[in-house]
């Protein structure tokens, strides 16, 4: 058995990473060019029924531990002058630690053979030979012949159309990213109204997020439900320009909080929300299955990262038990994929409502002191 992975994801490289730790063969197959191509995003809270299980299966908890930055499980929600509605510090019991996406990432990286990764060949298309055949045609021209494909290239995946007409759909709020760099020296008033870890101040259809990562910078996204045309009137390469634009939509918000927009040191980055439908599913197609975003894109919860790597550890655990047998893995794999996937995106929209509907802040009050909604 040799399996042909698309995307080096935190999905795909738990995936390559728990069948080389039953030796099996893989090859991973990355757009980008190196490990080092684009910043990773930020901080990742693991938990401990998806994506702690996946790093045990993948044989990493040790590497794991190392990454844990301490003290950042603190949680605050402020309203949007600034009160704090609920504060909760990190007491060191918590059960979510956070680690930066691009060190996980790094330790599944050196986990792999050298070689397993190939970078810079982006997929172009896919096409059917038969018998549980696939070949792959990379964006250079080149092509692989494999018999048993893996998509896990994303949101986007040009995997997934050989087993589903599904397409994610805008749904019709977006992010927008910034960072402010060494806050408590340069930024004081913003480190202090985020504090130790995440900070959530949230009003219906609008949002401030941050967190201080490592190094005391801090990660914001800001949330604006808006259409995509909205967006789109905005020049996002004029730095300045768009910073005042999304924080026009704050007039009257804490200046300690809008200072995360205006202060911003990086270009703002725009990421449109797409979701696949709640419980996407297909019929078994021999020689290929999905994982992580390409088979559930739901909105961001904090479970997205988590999902994708438990997938991979459950596809890998799934072909080293039935070596023989690849479409019966497959299967195995795909049924609890499909429940598990229709549970989780239906989670996942509940919590989006909770942290941007009509109700928030106190919607997520009630969330994080556990009172019902
Ligand atoms: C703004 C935002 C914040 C989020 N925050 C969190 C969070 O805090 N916690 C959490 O758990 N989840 C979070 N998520 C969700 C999480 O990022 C995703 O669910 C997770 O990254 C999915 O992993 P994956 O391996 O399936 O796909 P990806 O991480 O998207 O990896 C796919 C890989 O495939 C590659 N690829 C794509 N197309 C091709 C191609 N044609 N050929 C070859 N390679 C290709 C890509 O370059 C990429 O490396 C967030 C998502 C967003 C948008």
């Amino acid at each position: 058995m040799h399996v042909t992975i698309i995307g080096a994801g935190l999905g795909g490289l738990t995936l390559a990473r728990v069948l080389h730790v039953h030796g099996i063969p893989a090859t991973v197959y990355e757009a980008e060019d190196s490990p080092a191509a684009r910043t990773q995003g930020g901080l990742l809270d693991i938990h401990d029924h998806n994506g702690r299980i996946a790093l045990d299966v993948a044989g990493l908890t040790e590497e794991f531990r190392g990454l844990i930055l301490e003290g950042r499980e603190a949680t605050r929600v402020l309203d949007r002058d600034g009160t704090v509605l609920f504060d909760q510090a990190d007491d060191g019991t918590g059960n979510r630690p956070e680690v930066q996406r691009g060190e996980l990432r790094r330790i599944l990286l050196e986990s792999l053979p050298t070689g397993t990764v190939c970078w810079g060949r982006k997929v172009r298309g896919v096409r059917v030979l038969g018998e549980g055949r696939h070949e792959v045609t990379f964006a250079d021209g080149s092509t692989v012949v494999t018999s048993l494909l893996v998509g896990a290239d994303g949101a986007w995946s040009r995997v997934r159309p050989l087993v589903s007409s599904a397409v994610p759909e805008y749904i019709g709020t977006s992010f927008v990213e910034t960072y402010l760099f060494d806050a408590r020296t340069r930024h004081p008033a913003a480190a202090k109204v985020v504090g130790d870890g995440a900070m959530l101040a949230l009003a219906p259809g609008k949002g401030i997020q941050a967190h201080r990562e490592s190094g005391g910078n801090l990660h914001t996204y800001v949330t604006l439900s808006k259409p995509q045309e909205w967006f789109a009137e905005i020049d996002f390469t004029d730095s300045a320009a768009a910073a005042a634009r999304i924080a026009e939509e704050f007039d009257g918000w804490a200046p300690e909080l809008t200072a995360l927009i205006t202060d911003g040191e990086t270009a703002p980055v725009l990421r449109p929300l797409n979701t696949l439908p709640i419980g996407h599913r297909w019929a078994r197609v021999p020689g290929v299955t999905l994982l992580g975003d390409a088979a559930h894109l739901s909105p961001p919860n904090g479970e997205g990262a988590n999902l994708a790597m438990f997938d991979g550890a459950e596809l890998g655990k799934a072909l080293a038990a039935r070596p023989g047998d690849v479409e019966a893995a497959l299967a195995a794999y795909e049924r609890e994929l499909f429940v598990r996937n229709a549970d989780e995106a239906a989670e996942a929209a509940r919590d989006f409502d909770i942290c941007f509907g009509a109700d928030v802040p106190h919607s997520l009050v009630r969330l994080f002191t556990g009172q019902p909604q």
